[in-house]
C-alpha cells in the first residue's frame, strides 16, 4: 500500500527469500525500494504504526521496529565497489538487479516484489531458485571472494546449515583464496564475527571439519588444527551439548575452546588478544589449563562429594566442560558428571547468623567453621539442619 503511494518498487531480499523458498522460518526481513529508503521507511512506519523508525540519511536506509518481534531494514537499491580488495564498498544507487549482483551467492541473491503492481514475484536472476533446489553454493562472479573474503566462511555456514555444497567453481576458488591468504586482510573482528555465528549454528562440528578442509582454520593461526585429540573431545562434546546450556556457556567459546586445545601458552595469549577476550576470562582459562592435570588426579582419589567439591569449585564452567569430555577414564567422567549435576547445586545449610545463634563470634575462625561444615553436609546429606548444628557444637 506504502508503494502505491509513492510509485516505487519494493522488495524483500536476501535470507528471507531463500528461507521463504525453503519453508524455514526467518524473522529478519529485509527490504529494498528502488527509490529512496529511508522515506519509504518514514511512510511504512507511520501506516504500520511503529513504535519507533531509526533512519540513516548517510545511506538512505531505514529500520522500522514494529514492536518487540517484528522489525523491518529498508535499503535502498544499492550498487557497492570496492576500490580495493577488502575495502569498506563505496555506495551508490541503482535498481534491484544490481543491487542483488553484489550479494555473496545465488541463494542469497534472490527478491520477491512485494509492490502493488506484481507483488508476488520471484526475481531471479542467477539461477538462485535452481541452486537452492539442487543444494548448491555458488558466488556470482569470479572475484566475489576476492572482493570479502568472509563470503568463504559465510558459504561454509550456509552449507552446513542446509546440507548444500559448494559448486565445484565456488569450491576452486575458495580454496584458492585462502591459499592466497585473503582471509589474512581481514579485521580480527570481522574473522571473529563469522566464527562466532558458525559455531552457533545447529551443526558446530561438521561446520568445524568443513573450515578445516577449506584451510580457514590454519589461517586464524597456523597451530590450529584438527588432532586426534581434538576429534575426540568434539565427539564426547556432541555426547554432552546439553551440558552447555546447563553450564550457562556460550556454544561457539565451548567449540573454539575445543579447537585450541592443543596450542601452548603464548599461541593462546596471542589468540585470546586478536579475539579480545577478557582478561578475567584468560586468566581463568589459562588457571584451569595449569591445574588440569593436578586437578585430575585429585579426582582419582576423590571419593568423597566435598573432596570433588574441592577440586573442581575453582574451575570456570568452560574448563570444567573442557575436563568432562577430554578425561580418559569413565570413572573421573562420572565424577565430574556428579559435580554439574548434583555437588555445584546444594547449598549450604548453616549459615553465618545460625554461628551467632550458637554463641559464637565473627572471627577469623568463622568462615573455617562454615567451610567444615559445609563439607560435613556434602558428604552426609541425609542429615538435616539440626545434625549439622549438633556436629558444630
Ligand atoms: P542468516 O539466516 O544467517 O541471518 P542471512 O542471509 O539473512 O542469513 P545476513 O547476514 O542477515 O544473512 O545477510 C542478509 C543478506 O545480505 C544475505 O542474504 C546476502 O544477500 C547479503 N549479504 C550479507 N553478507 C554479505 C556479504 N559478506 N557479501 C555479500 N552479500 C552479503
Amino acid at each position: 500500500e506504502v508503494s502505491e503511494v509513492r510509485k516505487e518498487k519494493v522488495y524483500i531480499v536476501g535470507g528471507i527469500v531463500r528461507d521463504l523458498l525453503l519453508g524455514i522460518e526467518n524473522f529478519d526481513l529485509d527490504i529494498v525500494v528502488e527509490g529512496n529508503g529511508m522515506n519509504f521507511a518514514k511512510e511504512l512506519g507511520e501506516k504500520l504504526n511503529a513504535k519507533k523508525v531509526v533512519l540513516h540519511s548517510k545511506f538512505r536506509t531505514g529500520v522500522v521496529i514494529v514492536d518487540e518481534k517484528l522489525k523491518i531494514d529498508v535499503a535502498s537499491s544499492r550498487v557497492e565497489y570496492y576500490e580495493y580488495p577488502t575495502s569498506l564498498p563505496v555506495v551508490e544507487y541503482g535498481n534491484i538487479k544490481q543491487d542483488l549482483y553484489r550479494r555473496d551467492f545465488t541463494i542469497n541473491a534472490m527478491a520477491i516484489e512485494i509492490d502493488y503492481n506484481k507483488f508476488g514475484r520471484l526475481i531471479d536472476y542467477f539461477k538462485g531458485y535452481s541452486d537452492l533446489k539442487n543444494g548448491k553454493i555458488r558466488i556470482l562472479h569470479n572475484f566475489s571472494f576476492v572482493e570479502d573474503p568472509t563470503r568463504i566462511i559465510r558459504g561454509i555456514r550456509f552449507a552446513v546449515r542446509y546440507n548444500f555444497e559448494f559448486d565445484a567453481e565456488t569450491k576452486r576458488f575458495a580454496k584458492l583464496s585462502v591459499e592466497e591468504g585473503f582471509l589474512k586482510r581481514l579485521t580480527w573482528k570481522r574473522v571473529k564475527y563469522e566464527i562466532e555465528l558458525i559455531l552457533n549454528e545447529k551443526n558446530p562440528k561438521k561446520a568445524i571439519y568443513m573450515l578445516e578442509e577449506y584451510g580457514v582454520l590454519k589461517a586464524i593461526h597456523k597451530s590450529i588444527k584438527l588432532t586426534k585429540k581434538t576429534e575426540v573431545a568434539f565427539k564426547n562434546l556432541e555426547k554432552y551439548k546439553e551440558y552447555i546450556t546447563k553450564l550457562n556457556l556460550k556454544q561457539w567459546i565451548v567449540y573454539f575452546l575445543v579447537l585450541l586445545e592443543d596450542l601452548n601458552s603464548e599461541e593462546l595469549t596471542n589468540i585470546f588478544f586478536k579475539f579480545h577476550f577478557p582478561n578475567k576470562f584468560i586468566e581463568k582459562y589459562k588457571f584451569g589449563k595449569i591445574k588440569r592435570e593436578k586437578i585430575i588426579d585429585e579426582l582419582k582419589s576423590s571419593e568423597k562429594k566435598s573432596k570433588i567439591y574441592n577440586s573442581l569449585k575453582k574451575l570456570s564452567g568452560d574448563l570444567i566442560l573442557l575436563l568432562l569430555i577430554t578425561v580418559d577414564s569413565e570413572k573421573e567422567e562420572n565424577k565430574i558428571l556428579e559435580y554439574i549435576n548434583e555437588i555445584r547445586n546444594i547449598k549450604p545449610l548453616i549459615m553465618g547468623k545460625d554461628l551467632i545463634k550458637l554463641g559464637y563470634k565473627p572471627n577469623e575462625n568463622f568462615k573455617n567453621i562454615l567451610n567444615i561444615s559445609f563439607m560435613y553436609q556434602l558428604d552426609n546429606q541425609e542429615l538435616c539442619k539440626e545434625e549439622l548444628l549438633q556436629y558444630i557444637k
